[in-house]
């Protein structure tokens, strides 16, 4: 039976004594304190003293008494509402602390928690293979030598044994920038020129490699790209063989690419070598038993190579009877390319964050 029901029989059994408003007050107190939120306080405040109440029917009922009877009763109702109202008023202002401290407690900023910051972030791919190969010939007591991007005709590709009209030319597109007065200068089509430069300083023996970007008229696609780096060796002392050669590369490729990587050089031709060769390095995906990316050979070319031919000796001012040496040269780009399976020359470019982290 609730306790509504039980408040209206009572009320309507005529007028209460001071008892029955007693347990009328204990009865309200106990369910005022134990409303749990807003919502059930607003509900018990009403059946307490709203008009359906046991109060406001008493006080209704007031009309049929006499009046001595009537304004004992009446102020005795009065003061129990009163006593009511303010009980519900504590518990009420109560309840809103308690809602006030949730809303806080659901909004408080925690300072302890631990937010992941932004890392240093790291040397881009090729910029940190670049540095490797650094290590690897100093190591080889080589030193690093770097020389201008732009370049005279002279520098890229006449001293270099390639004369204006000479074929070899036509496989290194340019870009050129027109100086007037027939004078022209162009972006290097490779690091070859240092060689001429460390070769007319004309401090010998020379062991240095040339680190570096280079520039050629080709359209960006999944294996070539208009900007790249390469790494040119060069090695000038007396009694050079082509044995150093093969021994310098089979070195190098080996401490970039691991211990079980072989290399080999397959008869090539370039204007400043002689004899040229190309180098290969056994396939790195599939160990050189043959695949899709070796395209079943189980090679993989890397660079071109060979002895350093006369001309150029002859160019720069150094005797070749009493000076021989070796060059070679590879895209740094290609290194990293075949050493991290990447598949798309172009994502070094685009500056792809997924790609950069992922590197
Ligand atoms: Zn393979």
């Amino acid at each position: 039976m609730n306790r509504k029901r039980a408040d209206g029989d009572e009320a309507s059994a005529g007028p209460p004594n001071t008892d029955v408003l007693r347990a009328l007050v204990a009865g309200a107190r106990q369910r005022i304190t134990s409303a749990e939120d807003l919502a059930a306080l607003s509900a018990v405040e009403a059946e307490l003293t709203g008009r359906r109440s046991a109060l406001a029917t008493w006080k209704r009922e007031l009309g049929g008494l006499d009046e001595a009877a009537r304004r004992e009763l009446g102020g005795e109702l009065n003061e129990k509402r009163r006593v009511l109202e303010a009980l519900i008023a504590e518990r009420r202002a109560a309840l809103v602390e308690v809602a006030r401290a949730g809303v806080l407690e659901a909004d408080r900023l925690d300072l302890t928690e631990v937010i992941p910051a932004p890392g240093p972030g790291h040397p881009h791919l090729v910029t940190r293979i670049r540095e490797e190969l650094e290590d690897i010939f100093l190591g080889m007591g080589y030193e690093i030598a770097e020389g201008p991007e732009v370049e005279t005709d002279w520098y890229n590709f006449t001293a270099l044994n390639m004369p204006p009209d000479h074929p070899a030319r036509s496989g290194q597109d340019s870009f050129y920038v027109d100086l007037g007065d027939g004078e022209s200068v162009l972006l290097r089509t490779h690091t070859s020129p240092v060689q001429i430069h460390l070769l007319e300083r004309g401090v010998l023996p020379i062991y240095a490699v040339m680190p570096g970007l280079v520039y050629r008229r080709d359209t960006p696609d999944a294996s070539h790209l208009p900007v790249f780096h390469q790494l040119e060796g060069l090695v000038v002392d007396r009694g050079i063989t082509f044995g150093d050669l093969a021994g310098t590369i089979e070195t190098f490729t080996k401490a970039i690419f691991g211990e079980d990587v072989r290399a080999r050089l397959r008869p090539g031709y370039f204007p400043f070598t002689e004899p040229s060769a190309e180098f290969d390095i056994s396939c790195t995906i599939c160990g050189g038993v043959g695949c899709r990316t070796c395209s079943g050979v189980g090679w993989i070319e890397l660079g071109g190579c060979g002895l350093v031919h006369p001309a150029v000796l002859e160019s720069t001012g150094v005797d070749p009877e009493v000076w021989s040496g070796f060059a070679f040269g590879f895209g740094i780009d290609r290194v990293a390319i075949m050493r991290h399976g990447i598949e798309d020359m172009r994502a070094f470019i685009e500056n792809d964050v997924r790609f950069l982290a992922g590197c």
